[in-house]
């Protein structure tokens, strides 16, 4: 099986490492990673400079773009084969609910799904990399499970564990995205040069997290698989906006 597996925390993140090392025991594993950490980067492409590539002492590529610029170079041009599986994480931080509009974590495995390849997206659902075996645990087992039966093509699985020791695991949920409430407001502060400067606030936190959704199942100590999609339509808006244009005809 050949594997490509990036992220948004950096080459060097611990989740990164982690995950390539579960994954070289399925195949032939090609790293490519943001340069610098890119959380928040959605999925965003680089089109106003050229990209380099270079290479770690472990291997490892890495590029001076986003999660997306690496996904997309691999697949479109630097690898020889289409890998059969893109993987991304594990996420230093849960990406659920309304994080998958902003991850970099999700958009770099979003691109691999745009391109045609299973995609899968980890994320250890608290900072600060406590309990990631756990996290390459679940990953180990998806991806045996992907070795053994592929999973039908095209599809995008979001993934998100708890940290907890893999004995206090309760297994894994598919689930639907909850959603957050509103962000926190920005903080609004003085640089050292006197002018006012703004921190982004952090998420808000879980609003519906009710049974079936990935907050619901994190919380509850089961690792969630959210299946995702990318068509943006409403189609609970269809016919309402459809009435208030045809209205501003007449
Ligand atoms: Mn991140």
């Amino acid at each position: 099986m050949r594997i490509l597996i990036s992220n948004d925390d950096g080459y060097f993140a611990p989740g990164i490492e982690k995950l390539a090392e579960v994954a070289s025991a399925f195949g032939d594993v090609t790293v490519i990673a943001p340069e610098r950490d890119r959380s928040g980067a959605s999925n965003s492409l680089t089109l106003d400079r050229p990209l380099s590539v270079r290479v770690a002492h472990n291997g490892f590529l890495y590029v001076n773009g986003t999660p997306t610029d690496c996904v997309h170079i691999a697949v479109t041009g630097l690898l020889e084969h289409k890998p059969d599986i893109v993987l991304s994480g594990i996420n230093d931080g849960a990406n659920m609910g309304d994080d998958t509009i902003y991850s970099g974590t999700v958009a770099a495995a979003m691109e691999g799904y745009l391109l045609g390849v299973p995609s899968i997206a980890f994320s250890l659902a608290r900072r600060g990399h406590e309990h990631l075996d756990t996290a390459a645990e679940v990953a180990r087992r998806l991806l045996a499970r992907h070795a053994r039966q592929r999973l039908p093509t095209p599809i995008l699985l979001n993934v998100n564990v708890p940290a907890r020791p893999l004995a206090e695991l309760r297994g894994v949920q598919v689930t639907r995205l909850g959603r957050r409430h509103l962000a926190e407001p920005v903080v609004r502060t003085t640089s050292p040069r006197g002018d006012t400067i703004y921190w982004i606030g952090p998420a808000g936190g879980a609003k519906e997290a009710g049974p079936g959704t990935d907050f619901h199942a994190v919380d509850s100590g089961w690792a969630s698989v959210t299946p995702l999609d990318i068509d943006l339509t409403a189609p609970r808006a269809l016919r309402v906006v459809r009435d208030w244009v045809e209205a501003g005809d007449a």
